[in-house]
């Protein structure tokens, strides 16, 4: 049995794991529009992970006997100026995530609801992987950017396109 309190709030974060992967979706069609094949194949992943998310959370409210009320999912941006002031707008956007997170499992700690906190110590330790993918990335195309042939670029690009799951 889940509080009314927590239950609202995971329905919230699913809302928050399904424009993860709407925002996502929108960051591969601007690689795609530019000509970044690799980066959109890697978003177009990303997108399915948040939605993996999103259904792990909604089967943990089912399994307590919850409803989950899913909500309308707020727009989101469309245009950036280059592929790393995309991957730092996403990075940012896990950072945000990685609090939302935390703010779930203190309240699972407040309400000494121990089955809320297994559940979501899968999703502490997965930000720690969802900040390095980004922020690797994000480092990889700051040291990229020093350089003036465009060919640092493209082999991230390829690099990105091996993503596999
Ligand atoms: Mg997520």
């Amino acid at each position: 049995m889940i509080s009314k309190k927590l239950s609202a709030a995971i329905n919230a974060q699913i809302n928050a794991e399904l424009w993860s992967s709407y925002l996502y979706l929108s960051m591969s069609n601007w690689c795609q529009s530019a000509n970044y094949e690799g980066m959109a194949h890697w978003f177009r992943l990303q997108a399915r992970e948040e939605q993996d998310h999103a259904d792990i959370f909604s089967r943990y409210l089912v399994q307590q006997g919850d409803k989950v009320i899913l909500q309308p999912i707020n727009a989101v941006p469309n245009e950036w100026g280059s592929p790393v002031d995309l991957f730092i707008d996403a990075l940012r956007h896990e950072e945000k995530v990685s609090k939302l997170i935390a703010q779930l499992m203190k309240m699972a700690v407040q309400e000494e609801d121990f089955t809320t906190q297994s559940r979501l110590l899968y999703f502490i330790d997965e930000q720690v992987e969802e900040e390095d993918s980004f922020r690797t990335i994000v480092a990889e195309l700051q040291q990229i950017g020093a350089c003036e042939c465009g060919c640092g670029l493209r082999m991230l690009d390829d690099k990105l396109h091996q993503r596999a799951n």
